[in-house]
């Protein structure tokens, strides 16, 4: 029941359910049965199209607050590594993007709608290019699963914001309340997502590989450096740890679930993308607080 109202991949609801011009029967559901229904409609109530305004509104807001490496080489690899995921991944046709921040810190993040961003940590730390096509899987999957969208109607329910609710069903304040929402995940307050949801996009990154002809231990092995990582320097994964799981339980998920499966798990490209980070100044420390 969670998340029964994901687009384009939830056969047992009628299509008419999945239009724009649907909105107010949904709201009408939501107004008249309360909490009691959250759950059943929690996915449908943004639509795709509001989910893909926020996310670009909010992509304008951490561009303007976060350094971007801006190497062409660098960029070109991780935005290749990136369309080849999303061309294996389902769910509907978000406009993705692939953004580096110059930060030391490893961490990953996705914003609404397609934006995805990795930290220049997150690329150090990689020892093949298969776990840095893990990394972004897992960040493409919590886009296809809609898992934002979800977030923020919970949220906006649970909170009993309904002229909220409204506007982001198309209201006259569609364009504020775009903005207002899209502030709350430039800001990270929006990017901590379930424990379920984290494995979700744990399961559904391994297959994106598979698909895409990546090895999907890149995934696993990427968890294992964050544990070891973990106890070499805490700081440089505070971040990633305070928004996703510990490291050690999803590893025996995910290996439970890859089973035997093998695919690619390095390039030339990516050795070369190491050597050129390490040619370019430092990255950035994170702001603090
Ligand atoms: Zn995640």
């Amino acid at each position: 029941m969670r998340d029964c109202g994901g687009i384009g991949r939830r056969k047992s609801l009628p299509p008419r359910l999945h239009g724009r011009d649907s909105h107010m029967k949904r709201m009408t559901c939501v107004l008249a049965f309360g909490l009691s229904c959250t759950t059943a409609f929690a996915v449908s109530i943004v639509s795709v199209r509001d989910e893909i305004e926020i996310g670009r509104q909010a992509q304008a807001q951490v561009r303007a607050q976060v350094p971007e490496v801006n190497d062409s080489l660098v960029r070109g690899y991780v935005a290749s590594i990136g369309r080849r995921l999303v061309a294996s991944a389902g769910g509907p046709r978000y406009p993705y993007s692939f953004s580096i921040a110059d930060y030391k810190e490893i961490n990953a993040f996705a914003l609404p709608g397609g934006p995805v961003w990795v930290h220049r940590g997150a690329i150090d730390i990689s020892q093949n290019e298969a776990q840095l096509a893990g990394v972004l899987a897992h960040e493409i999957a919590h886009v296809a699963q809609r898992h934002a969208a979800e977030q923020l109607t919970k949220a906006t329910i649970a909170n009993g914001v309904l002229g909220f609710l409204d506007a982001v069903l198309g209201g006259g304040g569609g364009a504020r309340t775009a903005r207002v929402a899209a502030g709350l995940f430039a800001n990270g307050l929006f990017l901590k997502y379930s424990r379920d949801d984290e494995s979700e996009a744990d399961r559904v990154g391994a297959e994106i590989m598979r698909r895409a002809g990546w090895d999907p231990q890149g995934l696993v092995a990427f968890l294992q450096i964050l544990r070891a990582q973990q106890g070499r320097d805490p700081s440089s994964v505070e971040v990633f740890l305070s928004s996703h799981p510990s490291p050690a339980g999803r590893v025996e998920r995910l290996q439970s679930v890859i089973g035997s499966a093998r695919g690619r798990r390095d390039s030339d490209r990516f050795q070369e993308v190491q050597r050129r980070l390490d040619q370019l100044p430092p990255p950035h420390r994170m702001p603090r607080g």
